[in-house]
């Protein structure tokens, strides 16, 4: 691989971070770093500089970058971790949406083969060459959009070999100027629509037949653990075969119904419980006590019109959060896990540093990335969001349109098209 070229930020109005290798919880999470005239350094894609820009002049001032960005008037913030996104699949769902809001219900447009089921029928419908492409796409914005570094689950598959070769998609996607791209298996998304009648033989096919061959590929496994789709009982089954297949865990927990799903990832350790709307204190101190961090989800919790998940109580129990866009087709279609930021502060409660290091270095820590990103310290890989913008609560404050100027990728300068 050639060397990435040195790369330098030089006269940031602030540089917005939080700061360490490991996740932050309670008061901490809402602790960052803000400097004021601020200038940032790259050598080999790792950051070997971040401070103020009087600093920066006096060490380095005679020796330039090979590539030096002028962000006068900017914010230099980490590039945003996405810790939750559906990136595989094909069709388009947007119809539904007229649907939806002229009262009809889920349940009756996922009847007439709308929903999930529409999605599952056109992501086996498509080429893999067509797949792959619907991919990129997707991961092109969200890195126009910020994101540097993005957990990608399948589950849109469901049969073993489809699984398999969205999970193949994942773990070969090595885009340079792509987001870095942690691949879960979500094959107990839902059960296959053809053996819904048989659901113990997909708990079977996954835990015997997929999850050896997913192995090498996926760093995590996720189980959707919900009323009417996976019982407590079946996620334990699969999600202690993805343990003894050496990776690590992820739940989606208690969204529409308070079901048992957060206690089994407190169980389990898992390294992450996701959605966690319907929660109450019992769920909120079994993972305060496992260390298992809560990943948010507020643009799916607004999209749906649902209460948000408690964010205050898990804070205010030493309960790591983490903030997500659950990019899917069906309940939260958004590349940008900027525009959650709002709904993180506005609907949840969570204050601007909170969420910033919920979108940061929580995100990475809850996908054992915290060594790596996450945060501008040097040592750590420079992927860094340019924000057009005098500080970092503009992401927040200044809502609804793209603010990023660019990001660095591993040390590589994606500048954002200029309007
Ligand atoms: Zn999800």
């Amino acid at each position: 691989m050639p060397a990435v070229p040195s790369l330098e930020f030089r006269n940031a109005a602030c540089l917005a971070t939080p700061t360490g290798t490991a996740v932050r919880a309670g008061k901490k999470q809402g602790e960052i770093l803000r400097i004021e005239g601020a200038a940032v350094r790259a050598e080999n894609g790792r950051l070997t500089f971040v401070g103020t820009e009087t600093e920066y002049a006096k060490t380095w001032g005679s020796r330039p970058a090979e590539v030096s960005v002028d962000a006068t008037g900017m914010t230099l913030l980490p590039g945003l971790v996405d810790a939750h996104t559906h990136p595989v699949w094909a069709g388009d769902r947007g119809p539904e949406i007229g649907r939806r809001l002229a009262g009809e219900s889920y349940a009756s447009i996922a009847a007439a083969g709308g929903g999930i089921r529409a999605t599952v029928a056109a992501t086996r419908a498509a080429s893999d060459e067509e797949l792959r492409q619907l991919l990129r796409r997707r991961l092109a914005r969200m890195r126009s959009c910020g994101t540097t570094t993005v957990e990608a689950k399948t589950g849109y598959g469901l049969t073993v070999s489809d699984e398999l070769r969205a999970l193949r998609l994942l773990a070969s996607e090595r885009g340079e100027i792509l987001p870095r791209i942690v691949p879960t298996l979500l094959a107990a998304h839902e059960f296959p629509p053809e053996s819904r009648d048989r659901p113990d033989e997909w708990v079977e096919a996954i835990a015997s037949e997929i999850l050896p061959q997913a192995a090498g590929m996926a760093k995590f496994c996720d189980v959707f653990c919900e009323e009417g789709v996976f019982t407590v009982a079946q996620s334990r089954r699969i999600l202690t075969a993805a343990r003894t297949a050496g990776m690590g865990i992820r739940i989606h927990a208690d969204e529409l119904t308070r079901y048992g799903g957060a206690l089994l990832a407190a169980e389990l350790s898992a390294a992450s419980a996701d959605h966690l709307l319907r929660i109450g204190d019992e769920e909120i101190a079994a993972l305060s006590r496992s260390g298992t961090i809560a990943v948010l989800l507020p643009g799916t919790a607004w999209w749906m019109r649902a209460r948000p998940a408690p964010a205050r109580a898990l804070i205010e129990a030493g309960v790591p959060v983490a903030v997500a866009s659950d990019a899917n087709p069906g309940t939260c279609f958004t590349e940008s896990l900027a525009s959650v930021a709002a709904h993180a502060c506005l609907d949840s409660g969570l204050s601007v540093e909170e969420t910033l290091t919920g979108m940061t270095l929580n995100a990475a820590a809850s996908l054992g990335l915290a060594a790596e990103t996450g945060s501008l310290e040097t040592g750590k890989s420079a992927d860094v969001l340019v924000l057009d913008a005098p500080d970092d609560r503009h992401l927040v404050y200044h809502w609804g349109v793209n603010l990023v100027a660019g990001v660095s990728l591993r040390g590589l300068w994606v500048p954002s098209p200029t309007t």
